[in-house]
Formats: C-alpha cells, sequence, structure tokens
C-alpha cells in the first residue's frame, strides 16, 4: 500500500510532511519554482494511517489500496466539507462508493 502524490495540484504547504508519522514525505524543489512539491520516499514504508490525505488542503494526495489489505488496485481519496469527513473508493472497473461520517458525532460513544 502507499500514497499517491498529484504534483500539479500541490502546492508545497509542507502539512503532509508533518503529520507523516514515519517522516516519508519530502518536500523537493523544484527547479525556477518557489514553491517546494511533496514527494514520498520509501513508499513501502508507508502503513496507510491515511494522516497525510486528511491534512492536505489541496486533495492532492490519493491513498492506493493494493492487494495486501484486499483493494485490488482501488483508490481511496478524502474530502472535508464542513463538520463531514468524507471517503471515496474508485474500484477498477470505474464503481465509486461514498462513506461520509460525521465528525461531531464520531467520538459520540
Ligand atoms: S498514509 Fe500515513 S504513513 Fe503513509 S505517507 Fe501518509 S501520513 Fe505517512
Ligand atoms: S499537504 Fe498537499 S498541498 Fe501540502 S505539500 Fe502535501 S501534497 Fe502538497
Amino acid at each position: 500500500m502507499s500514497i499517491h502524490i498529484d504534483r500539479n495540484l500541490c502546492i508545497g504547504c509542507g502539512r503532509c510532511s508533518e503529520v507523516c508519522p514515519g517522516n516519508l514525505i519530502k518536500q523537493q524543489p523544484q527547479p525556477g519554482d518557489r514553491h517546494t512539491k511533496a514527494e514520498i520516499k520509501c513508499p513501502q514504508d508507508c502503513w496507510g494511517c491515511t494522516s497525510c490525505l486528511k491534512e492536505c488542503p489541496r486533495h492532492a494526495i490519493k491513498f492506493f489500496l493494493g492487494a495486501d489489505v484486499g483493494g485490488r488496485g482501488s483508490i481511496l481519496s478524502y474530502q472535508k466539507k464542513g463538520s463531514s469527513s468524507i471517503w471515496r473508493v474508485k474500484g477498477t472497473d470505474g464503481t465509486f462508493q461514498e462513506i461520509t461520517v460525521n465528525t461531531k458525532e464520531a467520538n459520540k460513544y
């Protein structure tokens, strides 16, 4: 399992690097650009905590659900809308599944 970072969306804010518990995401300077771009080093060390997905303000990070976690190559993405956390899984056959979690209710019990 590992993440994929869309370099076209990344604005180099560094938030993903700050929250990754494994220190796996580095900010790479870009020639001719004052902004850095996030890059994952050692993707094999990513254990899928999804902190970086939740922190990215540009939704530039997606999570690859490989066979090792039963995902068969589906792609997980995250979006926050108000107090809702929206998780979407895009299957390899083009299907979508969506799970919405009300974060205000999530720790209620
Ligand atoms: S999913 Fe977790 S471990 Fe993997 S790169 Fe993102 S923050 Fe780091
Ligand atoms: S949090 Fe998102 S926008 Fe910010 S550096 Fe990471 S990938 Fe780029």
